[in-house]
């Protein structure tokens, strides 16, 4: 079995997703791309996250050819292999179907910097990709267009995506860009939110390169 490793760590994070109230249902998904093969991992179409697998988890190459699996991939699996070619930097993506991110695409409003910890999304704010049908070519280049430097994009009228280094990066810049967008949100429902400016917050990243212990930051841990 092909990608072993990575197909249980999909299954895992897969039913994270849900229980971490990123998506509901059979909504969003997960892939796990490996460069030294050429082989994306990606969790299929249509099944209870909570019965998925490893043997349902689909191998594909970045043509859109399956290599192992029985499965039809996750619909959205022209997305990933959209953002795989174009941040060659990134191994891990993750989609969900997110309450507060979604608020804010349905309003044209990028998540913008109320909290300093957007920083980790390598972008002074997280933009929002305009509107295409699910799973079709148009999306993904949506999406692939409109993400830019950072490393998070809202879907307008859908959802959210975060890609990482590995899947523990991409799905913490999930959860940290949730959390945002309902502070935003929370904040716009009482006045006008402060936003820190584009000058801090690059000073923001720079210190988050630096932080942590030296060549060994799996995760930030924010004081
Ligand atoms: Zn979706």
């Amino acid at each position: 079995m092909l990608m072993k490793y990575e197909r249980q760590q999909i299954v895992d994070y897969c039913k994270k997703m849900t229980v971490d109230h990123l998506t509901s249902g059979t909504g969003g998904n997960i892939s796990i791309f490996d460069p030294l093969t050429g082989f994306m991992a990606i969790s299929p179409s249509g099944i209870n996250y909570f019965e998925t697998k490893q043997e349902d988890i689909v191998i594909m190459t970045l043509d859109g050819q399956i290599v192992e699996g029985k499965r039809r991939p996750s619909s959205e699996h022209n997305l990933h292999i959209a953002l795989y070619k174009k941040k060659i930097d990134i191994s891990s993506i993750v989609h969900t179907h997110s309450m507060y991110g979604i608020v804010l695409s349905t309003l044209n409003l990028p998540i913008k910097a109320v909290d300093y910890i957007l920083a980790d999304a390598g972008a002074t704010e997280v933009p929002v990709a305009p509107y295409a049908t699910f799973g079709t070519e148009e999306l993904a280049q949506s999406v692939a267009n409109t993400i830019g430097e950072g490393r998070a994009c809202l879907m307008a009228n859908h959802g959210m995506v975060t890609c990482g280094k590995d899947i523990e990066s991409a799905y913490n810049l999930a959860r940290e860009c949730e959390w945002i967008a309902e502070i935003q949100w929370r904040a716009m429902a009482v006045g006008v939110p402060n936003i820190i400016d584009d000058t801090e917050m690059r000073n923001v990243m720079q210190r988050f390169n630096d932080y942590g212990q030296p060549h060994n930051r799996k995760e930030v841990v924010y004081d």
